[in-house]
Protein backbone atom coordinates (compact mmCIF):
# COMPACT_ATOMS: atom_id res chain seq x y z
CA UNK A 1 0.00 0.00 0.00
CA UNK A 2 0.71 3.45 -0.43
CA UNK A 3 1.15 5.95 2.80
CA UNK A 4 2.16 9.24 3.60
CA UNK A 5 5.31 9.50 6.14
CA UNK A 6 5.73 12.08 8.23
CA UNK A 7 9.09 11.47 8.45
CA UNK A 8 9.82 11.94 4.80
CA UNK A 9 6.83 13.93 3.42
CA UNK A 10 5.80 12.03 1.11
CA UNK A 11 3.90 9.21 0.34
CA UNK A 12 5.43 6.21 -0.17
CA UNK A 13 5.25 2.38 -0.71
CA UNK A 14 4.75 0.93 2.73
CA UNK A 15 7.69 -1.27 3.23
CA UNK A 16 8.52 -3.54 6.55
CA UNK A 17 11.51 -4.49 7.94
CA UNK A 18 10.38 -8.84 8.20
CA UNK A 19 8.78 -9.75 4.80
CA UNK A 20 4.83 -9.92 5.47
CA UNK A 21 5.63 -8.90 9.21
CA UNK A 22 4.45 -5.35 10.97
CA UNK A 23 5.60 -4.23 13.85
CA UNK A 24 3.23 -1.15 15.18
CA UNK A 25 3.23 1.20 17.55
CA UNK A 26 0.45 3.00 19.02
CA UNK A 27 0.40 5.84 21.59
CA UNK A 28 -2.46 5.37 24.30
CA UNK A 29 -4.15 7.36 26.14
CA UNK A 30 -3.22 9.35 29.07
CA UNK A 31 -6.00 8.20 31.60
CA UNK A 32 -6.56 11.11 33.66
CA UNK A 33 -10.08 11.73 32.31
CA UNK A 34 -12.75 10.07 29.81
CA UNK A 35 -11.34 10.00 25.97
CA UNK A 36 -13.34 12.61 23.84
CA UNK A 37 -14.13 12.28 20.72
CA UNK A 38 -10.88 14.08 18.59
CA UNK A 39 -8.55 10.84 20.85
CA UNK A 40 -10.89 8.51 19.39
CA UNK A 41 -10.56 10.32 15.88
CA UNK A 42 -7.11 9.24 15.71
CA UNK A 43 -7.42 5.45 17.28
CA UNK A 44 -10.64 5.07 14.98
CA UNK A 45 -8.45 5.93 12.31
CA UNK A 46 -5.28 3.57 13.49
CA UNK A 47 -7.37 0.90 13.72
CA UNK A 48 -8.29 1.27 10.20
CA UNK A 49 -5.07 1.28 9.29
CA UNK A 50 -4.46 -1.70 11.27
CA UNK A 51 -7.33 -3.74 9.77
CA UNK A 52 -6.53 -3.00 6.35
CA UNK A 53 -2.57 -4.39 7.04
CA UNK A 54 -4.58 -7.24 7.47
CA UNK A 55 -6.44 -7.30 5.13
CA UNK A 56 -3.73 -6.97 2.75
CA UNK A 57 -2.28 -10.03 4.36
CA UNK A 58 0.04 -8.76 6.83
CA UNK A 59 0.87 -10.05 10.25
CA UNK A 60 0.52 -7.18 12.25
CA UNK A 61 1.80 -6.73 16.17
CA UNK A 62 0.52 -3.63 17.25
CA UNK A 63 1.75 -2.34 20.92
CA UNK A 64 -0.07 0.33 22.87
CA UNK A 65 0.92 1.72 26.07
CA UNK A 66 -1.22 3.64 28.84
CA UNK A 67 0.43 6.81 29.96
CA UNK A 68 -0.42 6.56 33.78
CA UNK A 69 2.25 8.53 35.07
CA UNK A 70 4.54 11.19 33.72
CA UNK A 71 2.71 13.13 30.88
CA UNK A 72 2.82 16.97 32.39
CA UNK A 73 0.26 19.21 31.37
CA UNK A 74 2.49 21.51 28.86
CA UNK A 75 3.40 18.21 27.02
CA UNK A 76 6.82 19.33 27.82
CA UNK A 77 8.17 19.43 30.89
CA UNK A 78 6.02 21.78 32.88
CA UNK A 79 2.95 21.96 34.29
CA UNK A 80 1.27 19.58 36.98
CA UNK A 81 1.36 15.94 36.08
CA UNK A 82 -1.84 15.15 34.22
CA UNK A 83 -2.75 12.03 36.40
CA UNK A 84 -1.77 13.68 39.96
CA UNK A 85 -4.17 16.76 38.47
CA UNK A 86 -7.40 13.93 37.71
CA UNK A 87 -6.50 12.46 40.93
CA UNK A 88 -6.37 15.67 42.87
CA UNK A 89 -10.00 16.84 40.72
CA UNK A 90 -11.74 13.23 42.11
CA UNK A 91 -9.89 13.32 44.95
CA UNK A 92 -8.64 9.50 44.47
CA UNK A 93 -5.62 8.02 44.02
CA UNK A 94 -3.58 8.09 40.66
CA UNK A 95 -3.99 4.55 40.73
CA UNK A 96 -7.25 4.56 40.98
CA UNK A 97 -8.34 7.16 38.21
CA UNK A 98 -5.95 5.04 35.74
CA UNK A 99 -7.88 2.18 36.35
CA UNK A 100 -11.63 3.72 36.03
CA UNK A 101 -10.48 5.75 32.62
CA UNK A 102 -8.58 2.73 31.40
CA UNK A 103 -11.50 0.87 31.19
CA UNK A 104 -13.92 3.39 30.24
CA UNK A 105 -11.28 3.75 27.36
CA UNK A 106 -11.77 0.41 26.21
CA UNK A 107 -15.86 0.53 26.90
CA UNK A 108 -15.75 3.95 24.46
CA UNK A 109 -13.30 1.73 22.09
CA UNK A 110 -15.95 -1.37 22.60
CA UNK A 111 -18.56 0.96 21.28
CA UNK A 112 -16.95 2.49 18.05
CA UNK A 113 -15.53 -1.07 17.48
CA UNK A 114 -12.26 -0.23 17.58
CA UNK A 115 -10.10 -3.48 18.36
CA UNK A 116 -7.83 -3.00 21.25
CA UNK A 117 -3.92 -4.33 20.43
CA UNK A 118 -2.93 -6.94 21.22
CA UNK A 119 -0.60 -6.29 23.44
CA UNK A 120 -1.47 -3.23 26.08
CA UNK A 121 1.00 -1.71 28.42
CA UNK A 122 0.45 0.51 31.12
CA UNK A 123 3.67 2.76 31.87
CA UNK A 124 3.98 1.77 35.72
CA UNK A 125 4.39 -1.63 34.66
CA UNK A 126 7.80 -0.62 33.28
CA UNK A 127 9.79 1.37 35.46
CA UNK A 128 13.35 -0.84 34.92
CA UNK A 129 12.79 -0.71 31.76
CA UNK A 130 12.86 3.08 31.83
CA UNK A 131 15.78 2.87 34.15
CA UNK A 132 17.94 0.81 31.95
CA UNK A 133 16.89 2.63 29.16
CA UNK A 134 17.90 6.35 30.54
CA UNK A 135 21.31 4.41 32.21
CA UNK A 136 21.83 3.16 28.91
CA UNK A 137 21.64 7.02 27.39
CA UNK A 138 23.94 8.43 30.34
CA UNK A 139 27.11 5.66 29.57
CA UNK A 140 26.79 7.00 25.56
CA UNK A 141 27.62 10.03 26.62
CA UNK A 142 23.26 11.32 25.45
CA UNK A 143 22.35 12.49 29.08
CA UNK A 144 23.21 14.19 31.70
CA UNK A 145 22.46 14.46 35.26
CA UNK A 146 21.17 17.94 36.72
CA UNK A 147 19.36 19.38 39.49
CA UNK A 148 18.85 15.50 40.33
CA UNK A 149 17.28 15.53 37.06
CA UNK A 150 18.04 13.20 34.32
CA UNK A 151 17.95 15.23 30.72
CA UNK A 152 18.71 14.11 27.02
CA UNK A 153 20.63 16.44 25.91
CA UNK A 154 19.61 16.76 22.23
CA UNK A 155 22.84 19.04 21.37
CA UNK A 156 24.58 15.38 20.36
CA UNK A 157 21.95 14.58 17.13
CA UNK A 158 23.46 15.00 14.30
CA UNK A 159 19.43 16.54 13.50
CA UNK A 160 17.50 16.80 16.12
CA UNK A 161 13.85 18.55 14.10
CA UNK A 162 13.08 15.19 12.19
CA UNK A 163 8.93 16.28 11.48
CA UNK A 164 8.52 19.25 9.88
CA UNK A 165 10.09 23.28 9.76
CA UNK A 166 9.32 23.93 13.56
CA UNK A 167 9.31 27.67 13.76
CA UNK A 168 9.18 30.37 16.87
CA UNK A 169 6.49 28.74 18.25
CA UNK A 170 7.69 24.77 18.66
CA UNK A 171 10.75 26.31 20.26
CA UNK A 172 9.00 28.36 22.86
CA UNK A 173 7.39 24.53 24.56
CA UNK A 174 8.61 24.59 28.01
CA UNK A 175 8.95 28.49 28.68
CA UNK A 176 5.27 29.70 27.92
CA UNK A 177 3.91 32.64 29.71
CA UNK A 178 3.31 32.15 33.61
CA UNK A 179 6.24 28.93 33.65
CA UNK A 180 9.61 29.36 35.00
CA UNK A 181 12.33 27.98 32.74
CA UNK A 182 13.81 25.11 33.53
CA UNK A 183 17.24 26.52 34.11
CA UNK A 184 18.92 22.94 34.67
CA UNK A 185 18.76 22.38 30.79
CA UNK A 186 21.48 22.77 29.05
CA UNK A 187 19.61 23.33 25.63
CA UNK A 188 16.42 24.44 25.38
CA UNK A 189 15.36 21.58 23.56
CA UNK A 190 16.52 19.09 25.86
CA UNK A 191 13.92 17.14 28.02
CA UNK A 192 13.43 15.26 31.27
CA UNK A 193 14.27 11.16 31.45
CA UNK A 194 14.02 10.69 35.09
CA UNK A 195 12.41 13.10 37.29
CA UNK A 196 13.90 13.34 41.10
CA UNK A 197 13.64 17.15 42.05
CA UNK A 198 10.46 18.88 40.78
CA UNK A 199 8.44 21.06 42.07
CA UNK A 200 5.99 18.12 42.45
CA UNK A 201 6.46 17.19 46.19
CA UNK A 202 3.00 15.41 46.25
CA UNK A 203 4.26 13.93 42.99
CA UNK A 204 2.18 10.66 44.10
CA UNK A 205 4.04 7.60 42.61
CA UNK A 206 7.76 7.47 42.81
CA UNK A 207 9.93 4.64 42.43
CA UNK A 208 13.64 4.18 43.42
CA UNK A 209 16.11 4.83 40.70
CA UNK A 210 20.18 4.97 40.36
CA UNK A 211 19.79 8.77 40.62
CA UNK A 212 16.89 8.30 43.53
CA UNK A 213 13.54 8.07 44.05
CA UNK A 214 11.26 9.66 41.35
CA UNK A 215 9.64 9.07 38.47
CA UNK A 216 9.71 8.48 34.77
CA UNK A 217 9.54 11.56 31.67
CA UNK A 218 6.40 10.83 29.51
CA UNK A 219 8.51 10.42 25.98
CA UNK A 220 10.97 7.64 27.68
CA UNK A 221 7.67 5.07 28.41
CA UNK A 222 7.08 4.69 24.24
CA UNK A 223 10.50 4.14 23.26
CA UNK A 224 10.86 1.95 26.33
CA UNK A 225 7.48 0.08 25.76
CA UNK A 226 7.82 -0.35 21.92
CA UNK A 227 11.48 -1.88 22.20
CA UNK A 228 10.69 -4.21 25.51
CA UNK A 229 7.46 -5.89 22.93
CA UNK A 230 8.30 -4.99 19.52
CA UNK A 231 12.41 -4.80 19.50
CA UNK A 232 14.68 -1.92 17.64
CA UNK A 233 12.85 -2.40 14.30
CA UNK A 234 9.87 -0.49 14.26
CA UNK A 235 8.02 -0.54 11.18
CA UNK A 236 4.89 1.39 11.83
CA UNK A 237 4.36 4.59 14.58
CA UNK A 238 1.04 6.09 15.30
CA UNK A 239 -0.54 8.86 17.22
CA UNK A 240 -2.06 12.34 16.48
CA UNK A 241 -0.42 15.45 15.06
CA UNK A 242 -0.02 17.11 18.40
CA UNK A 243 2.30 14.09 19.53
CA UNK A 244 4.55 14.63 16.53
CA UNK A 245 6.76 17.19 18.25
CA UNK A 246 7.99 17.08 20.87
CA UNK A 247 6.53 13.75 21.78
CA UNK A 248 7.69 11.78 18.59
CA UNK A 249 10.45 14.04 18.29
CA UNK A 250 11.50 13.04 21.60
CA UNK A 251 11.17 9.59 21.07
CA UNK A 252 13.33 9.53 18.18
CA UNK A 253 16.08 11.13 19.21
CA UNK A 254 16.40 8.46 22.51
CA UNK A 255 15.57 5.64 20.51
CA UNK A 256 18.34 6.01 18.03
CA UNK A 257 20.54 7.34 20.64
CA UNK A 258 20.53 3.99 22.62
CA UNK A 259 20.34 1.61 19.49
CA UNK A 260 22.99 3.47 17.35
CA UNK A 261 20.47 3.06 14.33
CA UNK A 262 17.59 4.31 12.75
CA UNK A 263 14.53 3.32 14.72
CA UNK A 264 10.92 3.64 13.21
CA UNK A 265 10.60 3.99 9.44
CA UNK A 266 7.35 5.03 9.06
CA UNK A 267 5.32 7.86 10.91
CA UNK A 268 1.73 7.79 10.76
CA UNK A 269 -0.29 11.01 11.88
CA UNK A 270 -3.66 11.68 12.38
CA UNK A 271 -5.02 14.86 12.02
CA UNK A 272 -7.10 17.11 14.96
CA UNK A 273 -11.01 17.02 14.67
CA UNK A 274 -11.94 20.40 16.44
CA UNK A 275 -15.18 22.20 17.24
CA UNK A 276 -15.64 25.59 15.62
CA UNK A 277 -14.59 26.70 18.84
CA UNK A 278 -10.64 25.37 17.61
CA UNK A 279 -9.00 21.99 18.92
CA UNK A 280 -10.97 19.88 21.35
CA UNK A 281 -8.86 18.82 24.67
CA UNK A 282 -9.35 17.42 27.50
CA UNK A 283 -7.36 19.68 29.62
CA UNK A 284 -9.63 22.39 28.65
CA UNK A 285 -12.60 20.13 30.78
CA UNK A 286 -15.35 20.71 28.21
CA UNK A 287 -15.44 17.91 25.86
CA UNK A 288 -17.46 15.40 23.86
CA UNK A 289 -17.44 11.90 25.01
CA UNK A 290 -18.79 8.61 23.65
CA UNK A 291 -20.98 8.48 26.30
CA UNK A 292 -22.74 12.36 25.75
CA UNK A 293 -23.50 11.18 21.83
CA UNK A 294 -25.27 7.68 23.19
CA UNK A 295 -27.15 10.20 26.07
CA UNK A 296 -28.47 12.41 22.72
CA UNK A 297 -29.51 9.72 21.35
CA UNK A 298 -26.83 9.00 18.62
CA UNK A 299 -25.67 5.08 17.68
CA UNK A 300 -21.53 5.30 18.43
CA UNK A 301 -20.91 3.64 14.91
CA UNK A 302 -22.81 7.05 13.45
CA UNK A 303 -19.87 8.76 14.92
CA UNK A 304 -17.09 6.18 13.50
CA UNK A 305 -18.88 6.48 9.88
CA UNK A 306 -18.68 10.43 10.34
CA UNK A 307 -14.76 10.09 10.83
CA UNK A 308 -14.34 7.57 7.70
CA UNK A 309 -16.47 9.62 5.79
CA UNK A 310 -12.92 12.34 5.77
CA UNK A 311 -9.41 11.80 5.12
CA UNK A 312 -7.11 11.51 8.03
CA UNK A 313 -4.18 14.17 6.86
CA UNK A 314 -6.85 16.60 6.79
CA UNK A 315 -8.40 18.05 9.51
CA UNK A 316 -11.81 17.38 10.91
CA UNK A 317 -14.26 19.90 12.03
CA UNK A 318 -17.46 18.06 14.41
CA UNK A 319 -21.09 19.58 14.22
CA UNK A 320 -24.13 18.23 15.56
CA UNK A 321 -25.16 19.22 11.88
CA UNK A 322 -22.62 17.32 10.66
CA UNK A 323 -23.08 14.51 12.81
CA UNK A 324 -26.66 14.81 12.09
CA UNK A 325 -26.17 14.44 8.36
CA UNK A 326 -23.64 11.29 8.73
CA UNK A 327 -26.98 9.31 10.68
CA UNK A 328 -29.39 9.77 7.84
CA UNK A 329 -26.88 8.62 5.52
CA UNK A 330 -25.96 5.74 7.76
CA UNK A 331 -29.54 4.82 8.04
CA UNK A 332 -30.81 4.93 4.92
CA UNK A 333 -27.69 2.75 3.90
CA UNK A 334 -28.85 0.06 6.38
CA UNK A 335 -32.33 0.26 5.22
CA UNK A 336 -31.39 -0.39 1.97
CA UNK A 337 -28.97 -3.23 2.88
CA UNK A 338 -31.65 -4.94 4.60
CA UNK A 339 -33.52 -4.96 1.60
CA UNK A 340 -31.09 -7.54 0.23
CA UNK A 341 -31.68 -10.87 -0.62
CA UNK A 342 -29.35 -13.41 1.65
CA UNK A 343 -30.29 -16.11 -0.60
CA UNK A 344 -28.10 -16.82 -4.01
CA UNK A 345 -24.72 -17.71 -5.15
CA UNK A 346 -21.93 -15.33 -4.60
CA UNK A 347 -21.01 -13.87 -8.47
CA UNK A 348 -16.80 -14.44 -7.35
CA UNK A 349 -16.25 -12.68 -10.56
CA UNK A 350 -18.02 -9.36 -9.18
CA UNK A 351 -16.30 -9.72 -5.85
CA UNK A 352 -12.62 -9.30 -7.19
CA UNK A 353 -13.43 -6.43 -9.26
CA UNK A 354 -15.44 -4.52 -6.79
CA UNK A 355 -12.50 -5.44 -4.44
CA UNK A 356 -9.50 -4.31 -6.88
CA UNK A 357 -11.61 -0.91 -6.32
CA UNK A 358 -12.04 -1.06 -2.54
CA UNK A 359 -8.24 -1.90 -2.63
CA UNK A 360 -7.40 1.14 -4.79
CA UNK A 361 -8.71 3.49 -2.69
CA UNK A 362 -7.59 2.53 0.59
CA UNK A 363 -4.48 1.19 -0.17
CA UNK A 364 -3.91 4.60 -1.73
CA UNK A 365 -2.98 6.48 1.70
CA UNK A 366 -5.90 5.08 3.55
CA UNK A 367 -8.74 6.87 1.59
CA UNK A 368 -11.33 5.81 3.65
CA UNK A 369 -13.64 8.63 2.21
CA UNK A 370 -13.36 6.94 -1.01
CA UNK A 371 -13.69 3.24 0.78
CA UNK A 372 -17.16 4.55 1.71
CA UNK A 373 -17.77 5.54 -2.04
CA UNK A 374 -17.29 1.96 -2.62
CA UNK A 375 -19.92 0.31 -0.52
CA UNK A 376 -22.08 2.96 -2.61
CA UNK A 377 -20.82 1.46 -5.60
CA UNK A 378 -21.48 -1.75 -4.20
CA UNK A 379 -25.43 -1.03 -2.77
CA UNK A 380 -25.80 -0.16 -6.89
CA UNK A 381 -23.96 -2.63 -8.54
CA UNK A 382 -26.00 -5.17 -10.85
CA UNK A 383 -25.43 -8.55 -8.71
CA UNK A 384 -27.15 -10.29 -6.76
CA UNK A 385 -28.00 -9.68 -3.07
CA UNK A 386 -25.64 -12.47 -1.75
CA UNK A 387 -22.64 -10.66 -3.78
CA UNK A 388 -23.78 -7.60 -2.63
CA UNK A 389 -23.46 -8.83 1.24
CA UNK A 390 -20.38 -11.06 0.65
CA UNK A 391 -18.88 -7.64 -0.83
CA UNK A 392 -20.38 -5.38 2.25
CA UNK A 393 -18.90 -8.15 4.65
CA UNK A 394 -15.60 -7.63 3.03
CA UNK A 395 -14.82 -4.21 3.31
CA UNK A 396 -16.44 -4.35 6.86
CA UNK A 397 -13.51 -6.26 8.20
CA UNK A 398 -11.13 -2.80 7.36
CA UNK A 399 -14.57 -0.57 8.00
CA UNK A 400 -16.39 -2.28 10.96
CA UNK A 401 -19.39 0.06 10.36
CA UNK A 402 -21.71 -3.51 11.35
CA UNK A 403 -23.28 -3.20 7.80
CA UNK A 404 -24.97 -6.55 7.93
CA UNK A 405 -25.27 -6.37 11.15
CA UNK A 406 -27.33 -3.56 11.29
CA UNK A 407 -29.66 -4.65 8.38
CA UNK A 408 -29.87 -7.44 9.46
CA UNK A 409 -31.60 -6.29 12.65
CA UNK A 410 -33.33 -3.44 10.69
CA UNK A 411 -34.47 -6.61 8.53
CA UNK A 412 -36.09 -8.19 12.02
CA UNK A 413 -37.76 -5.77 13.53
CA UNK A 414 -39.55 -4.74 10.15
CA UNK A 415 -40.28 -8.79 9.87
CA UNK A 416 -41.73 -8.24 13.73
CA UNK A 417 -43.55 -5.09 12.93
CA UNK A 418 -44.79 -7.22 9.89
CA UNK A 419 -46.35 -9.88 12.24
CA UNK A 420 -47.43 -7.72 14.53
CA UNK A 421 -49.59 -5.89 11.97
CA UNK A 422 -51.08 -8.65 10.49
CA UNK A 423 -52.02 -10.29 14.03
CA UNK A 424 -53.93 -6.58 14.92
CA UNK A 425 -55.68 -6.52 11.52
CA UNK A 426 -57.01 -10.39 12.36
CA UNK A 427 -58.13 -9.22 15.84
CA UNK A 428 -60.15 -6.21 14.15
CA UNK A 429 -61.57 -8.70 11.82
CA UNK A 430 -62.83 -11.30 14.90
CA UNK A 431 -64.03 -7.93 16.66
CA UNK A 432 -66.36 -7.35 14.00
CA UNK A 433 -67.76 -10.13 13.16
CA UNK A 434 -68.43 -10.67 16.78
CA UNK A 435 -69.99 -7.18 16.20
CA UNK A 436 -72.04 -8.18 13.57
CA UNK A 437 -73.21 -11.63 15.69
CA UNK A 438 -74.14 -9.41 18.25
CA UNK A 439 -71.74 -10.70 20.58
CA UNK A 440 -70.60 -7.21 22.23
CA UNK A 441 -68.82 -9.32 25.35
CA UNK A 442 -66.21 -10.69 23.14
CA UNK A 443 -66.07 -7.46 20.72
CA UNK A 444 -65.12 -5.38 24.14
CA UNK A 445 -62.62 -8.67 25.15
CA UNK A 446 -60.87 -8.44 21.70
CA UNK A 447 -60.37 -4.46 22.56
CA UNK A 448 -59.27 -4.94 25.77
CA UNK A 449 -57.12 -7.75 24.66
CA UNK A 450 -54.84 -5.41 22.44
CA UNK A 451 -55.28 -2.42 24.52
CA UNK A 452 -53.61 -4.25 27.11
CA UNK A 453 -50.46 -4.82 24.44
CA UNK A 454 -50.47 -0.90 23.95
CA UNK A 455 -52.53 -0.87 21.19
CA UNK A 456 -56.03 1.78 20.89
CA UNK A 457 -58.76 1.15 18.34
CA UNK A 458 -60.46 3.58 16.63
CA UNK A 459 -64.04 3.12 15.01
CA UNK A 460 -65.33 5.59 12.57
CA UNK A 461 -67.77 4.96 9.74
CA UNK A 462 -65.00 4.16 7.14
CA UNK A 463 -63.92 1.33 9.39
CA UNK A 464 -61.60 0.68 12.40
CA UNK A 465 -58.09 2.27 12.51
CA UNK A 466 -55.49 1.67 15.26
CA UNK A 467 -52.18 3.24 16.93
CA UNK A 468 -49.39 1.76 18.95
CA UNK A 469 -47.96 2.92 21.95
P1 LIG B 1 -3.78 11.80 25.14
O1 LIG B 1 -4.79 10.98 25.87
O2 LIG B 1 -3.88 13.26 25.38
O3 LIG B 1 -2.37 11.28 25.40
O4 LIG B 1 -4.06 11.62 23.58
C1 LIG B 1 -4.44 10.39 23.01
C2 LIG B 1 -4.36 10.48 21.50
O5 LIG B 1 -5.31 11.40 20.96
C3 LIG B 1 -3.00 10.93 20.96
O6 LIG B 1 -2.67 10.15 19.82
C4 LIG B 1 -3.24 12.37 20.59
O7 LIG B 1 -2.35 12.80 19.61
C5 LIG B 1 -4.65 12.29 20.05
N1 LIG B 1 -5.42 13.56 20.05
C6 LIG B 1 -5.45 14.52 21.00
N2 LIG B 1 -6.32 15.51 20.68
C7 LIG B 1 -6.87 15.16 19.47
C8 LIG B 1 -7.84 15.76 18.60
N3 LIG B 1 -8.46 16.90 18.91
N4 LIG B 1 -8.14 15.13 17.44
C9 LIG B 1 -7.54 13.94 17.12
N5 LIG B 1 -6.63 13.32 17.91
C10 LIG B 1 -6.29 13.91 19.07
ZN1 LIG C 1 3.93 7.94 22.84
Amino acid sequence: MKLYNSLTRQKEDFKTYEEGKVRMYTCGPTVYHFAHIGNLRSYIMEDVLEKYLVYSGYDVNRVMNITDVGHLSSDADTGEDKMLKGAKREKKTVMEIAKFYTDAFFADCDKLNIKIPNTVQPATGCIPEFIEMVEGLIEKDFAYIAGGNVYFDTSKLKEYYVFNNHDAEDLAVGVREGVEEDTNKRNKTDFVLWFTKSKFDDQELKWDSPWGIGYPGWHIECSAISMKYLGDRLDLHCGGIDNAFPHHTNEIAQSEAYIGHPWCTHWFHVLHLNTSGGKMSKSKGEFLTVSLLEEKGYNPIVYRFFCLQSHYRKSLVFSWDSLDNAAQAYDKLIKKISTFEKEGEVDMAVVEEYRAKFNEVMGNDLNTSLGITAIYDVVKAKTNGATKRFLLDDYDRVLSLDLLKAADSVKEEKEETNEEDAYILEMIAKRAEAKKAKNYAEADRIRNELAAKGITLKDSSQGTTYTKA
